[in-house]
Order: C-alpha cells, then sequence, then structure tokens
C-alpha cells in the first residue's frame, strides 16, 4: 500500500491505512468498552506515575467520581535524568489492576521498551507510547503485532506527516486501535514546558480517520494553564483529553507543577462539559 490523494493539499502524501479516505466514516477505538472517536469527549485522567497505593487509589477515585472514563499512570516512566524515580515498574502494574477491579476504569499505561510489551499489555486495557518513542520503529512494530489499543504520542520534535507515518507503522501491522495525541511541541518559546499545537487537532482528524485526543499537562507544563487549553481542546473537536493529576501535587515525584489536584480536576469537568455540549457532544 502506497499513499492517498487528499484533497487537502499539505504538501506530503497522506499514508494509505490512516488516510480517511480509507475510512470517511473514522474509527472508534474501544477500550474495554469506552468508544473514543465517537459522540463522547473522553476524559483519561490519573496521576503522571504510579507511586504508591494510596496516591494511586485515591487519585483513581476522584477521577471516577468527577466523570473520568479511563485512568492513566506511567508504571515505567521516560524521564530526562536517570536519577529521577523511574517508575515502580511490574509493581506499578499491579496496583493499575488491582484498582481497575474497584473502581472498573479502564487502565493506560506507557511502554518504553519492545522487551516489556507483552507484560505491559497483560495488565493494560491500552498502551501509551510515549513522545520520545513516537519513532521506535521497533517498538511500533511490537504494539502493532499487539491486540490491545494504543495511545500514541505526537514525537516533541515530530511534523504532523512523521506522526502519521508513525500510526501507518502500527496499522500496518495489523493493529487498528490507534489514538492519536497530541501532547504540545518544541518551539523557541521558553514560558512553557511545550507549544500545545491545537492546530494539529482538526488537521488530524481531517488527514486520518483514527480518534485525536489531547493533553494540556505535557502541553503547557504549567498547572494553571491546565483547565484553559482542555476546554480549547474539546472547543478545536478533540475527541478526548488525557490529564494529569495528583492527590498531593507538592509532593509528586514526577511532573507535579502540571498535575491538577483533586479539587481542580472536580472544577474543570463540568466546564467541560459546557463547551462539549455547546458543540454538540457529551463529556459524562
Ligand atoms: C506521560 O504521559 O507522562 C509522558 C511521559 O508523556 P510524553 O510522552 O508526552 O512526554
Ligand atoms: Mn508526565
Amino acid at each position: 500500500m502506497g499513499t492517498c490523494n487528499n484533497t487537502t493539499n499539505v504538501g506530503f502524501a497522506i499514508p494509505a491505512r490512516v488516510s480517511r479516505e480509507t475510512k470517511p466514516g473514522g474509527t472508534i477505538v474501544n477500550i474495554d468498552g469506552i468508544e473514543v472517536g465517537g459522540s463522547d469527549v473522553v476524559v483519561i485522567a490519573g496521576p503522571c506515575a504510579v507511586e504508591t497505593q494510596e496516591q494511586l487509589f485515591e487519585t483513581a477515585r476522584a477521577v471516577k467520581a468527577g466523570g473520568g472514563r479511563i485512568l492513566r499512570g506511567g508504571a515505567f516512566k521516560p524521564r530526562s535524568s536517570p536519577y529521577s524515580f523511574q517508575g515502580l515498574g511490574e509493581e506499578g502494574l499491579k496496583l493499575l489492576s488491582l484498582i481497575r477491579k474497584e473502581t472498573g476504569l479502564p487502565v493506560v499505561t506507557e511502554v518504553m521498551d519492545t522487551r516489556q510489551v507483552e507484560l505491559v499489555a497483560g495488565y493494560a486495557d491500552m498502551i501509551q507510547v510515549g513522545s520520545r518513542n513516537m519513532q521506535n520503529y521497533p517498538l511500533l512494530k511490537e504494539v502493532g503485532m499487539c491486540r490491545k489499543p494504543v495511545l500514541l504520542k505526537r514525537g516533541m520534535m515530530a511534523t504532523i506527516e512523521e506522526f502519521l507515518l508513525a500510526a501507518e507503522y502500527i496499522l500496518s501491522k495489523g493493529n487498528e486501535q490507534i489514538i492519536l495525541c497530541e501532547r504540545g511541541i518544541r518551539t523557541f518559546e521558553t514560558s512553557t514546558r511545550n507549544t500545545l499545537d491545537l492546530s494539529a487537532v482538526p488537521m488530524l482528524k481531517r488527514l486520518s480517520h483514527l480518534p485525536v485526543i489531547v493533553d494540556p499537562s505535557h502541553g503547557t507544563g504549567i498547572r494553571w494553564m491546565v483547565p484553559a487549553m482542555a476546554k480549547a481542546a474539546v472547543a478545536v473537536g478533540a475527541d478526548g483529553l488525557i490529564i494529569e493529576v495528583h492527590y498531593n501535587p507538592e509532593k509528586a515525584l514526577s511532573d507535579g507543577s502540571q498535575s491538577l489536584s483533586l479539587n481542580e480536576f472536580n472544577q474543570l469537568m463540568p466546564d467541560l462539559k459546557k463547551i462539549a455540549r455547546a458543540i454538540d457532544r457529551d463529556i459524562f
């Protein structure tokens, strides 16, 4: 399979499997009964990293009570420094599956290495390929052969074309359950951690049939900016959001400064619902 012509002149050819021309009606990704890409906007929320049972469980209960539909939490963490908290590993995966049993929330967690795919897929309902691994082609092929939905995050320096080609790798191995996630890109701007490219949302939805969600937490790196960008993401047509929430952000072992408190998460959800309703969608 090669490429498709596309009515949008973006200056590059759209890979065939990922192209909307292949599936004009769009793809709905089903994560253990939760549909992403349908009429509902789905909120995924939880801590950056699984730290302790208490931290995960209290945060997850608040996510559920607030209207979150899927729980996030990293067990294998890609950290800039080798001396930073690297995640609990399999212990973290076990905690995620315990709290799934209690709350009924499906869980998404990151995989960084081809050797971990089987292990992570054994616990998770959706596998996250992080920004740093968007162009890890052996990993893309491996998750492409696995029968779990994949949350593919945009590389922090990836163009839309490269992002779509990364998704094409997964599709070409037979896995069609992929959600694209805009999480901010590196620009000359230094006041924010990344520049959240919300224009990627309508562009990706036009070029591809895959659902598109937005991560306003990594997209800004700043807690107080998260609600505004989350609302904007819904307004531009995102099919969902992935938001970092922590029961005690000041004490978080990773990404505390961009994590919402449980209260802040609770306050945000009704506002998101209003935006969703304004564009004939719903949120919970
Ligand atoms: C994360 O979701 O915690 C994460 C590391 O995200 P990203 O890969 O987008 O940096
Ligand atoms: Mn994080």
